[in-house]
């Protein structure tokens, strides 16, 4: 299962069959892609409710492969990313009968350390260290709540932990900061990485982007996973959002600030909203009964304002709210960021953070103690998932 698009692409050597890689359509629905293709539409309505949710997160400009026989002529099997981790693998079983299964995407992941010497900001100085505008971007948006980078000055040091993900020997998704530093005037700046949110030091949360949730009162009745193996199903399942159930006509409301993107009817999702936030933040609101009055595509909205009212529509088995976030067209978990107060870790929670922290300050200092080099994998050809966020299709 791991291994599909090396099978895909060992294939393709026997069987001198071709495998096309293709940018997914803006605007293209899966059950549309189907019908395209000519594969019967049947396949996406057997599917149960988290499969056919997951078929509403395939991202225009993702790149997909479609495997073909030798005369170019019969579409064989298909591969299409749903996230940085699961691919729908569609394909011909030995009776000829068109297959549904969710795969893993194959990669590998890294970890590295390095430190630059500040020559004119940390933006630039990591860049021009490692090719990589996604990690100049990463450190950036991880530190700006928390430090002025007007007050560093020439010579000033930053290091850096992160891990990203390789995959076919490329770069592929956005890199996470694990650990960083900046060195100035003397003194010493760190944050920490630790269960999804940034600390300092101490164990001190670093204050970020403050959403709030966007229903009072109900309860939360499915949580977020990016991948996760069904023992029973004996399936690959991902959960993209969180769902909060309550009842019928319950107003939802905007998580933040932000201006709405999308309006309207999204297959499995039913009627969403979509909300565009600053710092690459976007939110996803489904299932709902009816949007208020006036709430529309292009229309800004302020955070806890009302935008709509939870209902089934969609494919859902009861009302509820199904609520997504997205930080750079990457899903991530809502629970993370949704923030009730500051969290300060205690206890043994505190004591596994502190041995952490320990353990990956000694590899920022060594890294600045050694001036050590980026290595500069990064490829421009990067087969970068979700990064770029494409206009929005403008089905309303
Ligand atoms: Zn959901």
């Amino acid at each position: 299962m791991r291994f599909i698009l090396l099978l895909f692409l060992s294939l393709t050597l026997s069987w001198a069959a071709v495998v096309q890689k293709r940018a997914w359509p803006q605007g293209e629905s899966f059950l549309l892609y189907l019908q395209h293709a000519g594969i019967p539409q049947s396949i996406y309505w057997d599917l149960d409710r988290e499969d056919k949710e997951l078929c509403e997160e395939i991202r225009a400009g993702v790149p997909y492969y479609e495997l073909y026989d030798d005369a170019k002529k019969r579409l064989l099997q298909v591969l299409i990313p749903v996230s940085e981790e699961l691919q729908i693998h569609l394909y011909k079983d030995v009776k000829g009968k068109w297959r549904f299964e969710m795969v893993p995407v194959a990669y590998r992941k890294i970890e590295e350390s390095f430190a630059v010497t500040i020559t004119r900001s940390p933006y630039q100085d990591i860049i021009r260290a490692t090719d990589n505008g996604y990690l100049a971007h990463a450190f950036v948006d991880a530190f700006k709540n928390s430090f002025d980078f007007t007050r560093l000055q020439k010579g000033d040091k930053v290091a850096v932990v992160y891990s990203e993900k390789i995959r076919l020997g490329r770069p592929y998704g956005l890199p996470t900061i694990k650990a960083a530093l900046i060195e100035s005037h003397g003194k010493k700046r760190f944050l920490f990485r630790y269960n999804d949110r940034y600390y300092d030091e101490k164990g001190r949360e670093i204050e970020g982007f403050v959403f709030r949730r966007p229903v009072n009162h109900v309860r939360i009745t499915s949580r977020f996973s990016r991948r996760r193996w069904h023992p029973v199903l004996h399936r690959y399942r991902a959960h993209l959002g969180v769902d909060f159930g309550g009842r019928r006509g319950t107003p939802i409301y905007a998580a933040a600030d932000g201006r709405v993107i999308f309006a309207g009817r999204l297959g499995g999702y039913g009627k969403v909203i979509k909300i565009r936030h600053r710092d690459g933040f976007m939110t996803l609101y489904a299932h709902q009964s009816r949007f208020r009055r006036g709430i529309r595509r292009g229309k800004r909205v302020k955070k806890g304002q009302v935008i709509g009212y939870i209902g089934s529509t969609g494919m859902s088995t009861g009302p509820h709210l199904h609520f997504g976030l997205y930080k750079n067209g990457r899903p991530v978990n809502p629970l993370g960021v949704i923030k009730v107060t500051k969290r300060t870790l205690y206890g043994k929670k505190r004591r596994a953070f502190l041995a952490y922290a320990k353990q990956m300050k000694k590899e920022l200092e060594a890294a600045v103690a050694q001036d050590r080099k980026p290595s500069r994998l990064i490829d421009l050809s990067r087969t970068c998932y979700g990064v770029n966020e494409k206009p929005e299709s403008g089905k309303e």
